[in-house]
């Protein structure tokens, strides 16, 4: 059997494109409609002076048109069509294809089919894109959550850095100076009672001396842990210094704040610090100067000074030991 093709073609073709029902254009590359049959100049009826053949879609219709003429990819793709029968104008669903036939023209063809048929393809083929853009959403959502985690881990431990001090964990200067600047500002707005205790390490240069560098930072972290276990709440204590603590104690008179300052002298002179592998252990003392904040004279300077000077006269009356500020 020879083919149609071969057959056909010694016939007259032009009777055949102008008896069926699929809409034909001849266009250039740019769109520019050259020849149709009678089935496309329904369509031409109704905007006879349309010279390209993107006329007749809409605008965002007319940009993929033009780029499916670039393509020469042959795809078939649907689209509605104007078109004029009888007197009315309807809009038709069509099946499109472009068939290049030479290096200026293509051959468009288009098919109307069945509405909801094609509405079926459309709606499934935008099914599946919603679907493959949710599990697209769903991996971008936790990879968002993952770096969320990542970035907040990040951000407690930048602000614990920033508030910590490195040797003894306890707050560091910074931190325990704004903590009392707070503190100061509550016992003036409620006029409730404040104390603070400034702590030193007495001869603490011979323990560094005497053992090295890193005895002398051993002996500090065991201070501060003695000084962190044994204030109770709300006190707040923080390294003010090299070997130089802080202690707030809120809601405290200068009493409260002696007893236990007499405790913390106590657990400090009864801490054994093993140095040299555990075969000699070095005894540690620490002087506390004690103030109580008196509303309407003193900012946060004024009371540290005090307590800081009272340190300096427990240091003078023998160390080892507490003194009120007067
Ligand atoms: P006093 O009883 O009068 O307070 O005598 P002191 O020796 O404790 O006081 P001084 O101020 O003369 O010496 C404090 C020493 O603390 C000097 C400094 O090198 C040391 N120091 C400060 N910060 C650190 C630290 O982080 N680690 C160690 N190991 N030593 C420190
Ligand atoms: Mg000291
Ligand atoms: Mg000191």
């Amino acid at each position: 059997m020879k083919p149609l093709v071969e057959l056909i073609s010694t016939y007259d073709v032009g009777n055949l494109l102008e008896n069926i029902h699929a809409m034909i254009a001849l266009v250039e590359y740019d769109g520019t409609l050259v020849s149709w049959n009678s089935a496309f100049g329904s369509c031409k009826k109704l905007f006879p002076a349309a010279n390209k053949l993107g006329d007749f879609f809409s605008p965002s219709e007319n940009g993929q048109f033009i780029s499916r003429l670039h393509l020469n990819s042959k795809e078939h793709w649907v689209v509605k069509l104007p078109v004029q029968i009888g007197e009315e104008g309807f809009s038709i669903i069509c099946d499109c294809v472009l068939i290049p036939v030479s290096k200026e023209h293509a051959l468009f063809i288009a098919e109307e089919v069945d509405s909801a048929s094609a509405f079926h393809e459309v709606v499934e083929r935008l099914n599946r894109q919603v679907k493959l853009f949710q599990i697209e959403s769903e991996v971008t959502k936790k990879i968002a959550r993952n770096k969320q985690i990542e970035m907040e881990a990040v951000m407690v431990q930048a602000q614990e850095v920033a508030e910590i001090d490195a040797l003894t964990f306890l707050l560091n200067r910074r931190m325990i100076v704004k903590k009392l600047q707070d503190e100061v500002l509550r016992a003036e707005r409620y006029n409730s009672l404040l104390s603070i205790s400034v702590v030193d390490v007495d001869h603490f240069k011979i323990v560094n001396d005497t053992y090295g560098h890193p005895v002398g930072d051993e002996v500090l972290r065991q201070v501060a842990n003695q000084l962190q276990d044994h204030i109770r709440h709300p006190d707040l204590a923080g390294r003010y210094g090299g070997e130089e603590f802080l202690i707030l104690l809120p809601s405290s008179n200068a009493n409260a704040a002696a007893e236990q300052a007499a405790r913390l002298c106590k657990q400090i002179r009864e801490m054994a610090v093993h140095v040299n592998q555990h075969q000699q252990t070095i005894g540690i003392t620490i002087s506390i100067g004690i103030t109580q904040f008196k509303n309407g004279v003193d900012t946060w300077d004024t009371l540290l000074n005090r307590a800081d000077n009272a340190m300096y006269e427990a240091k003078n009356n023998g160390r080892d030991r507490w003194v009120i500020a007067d």
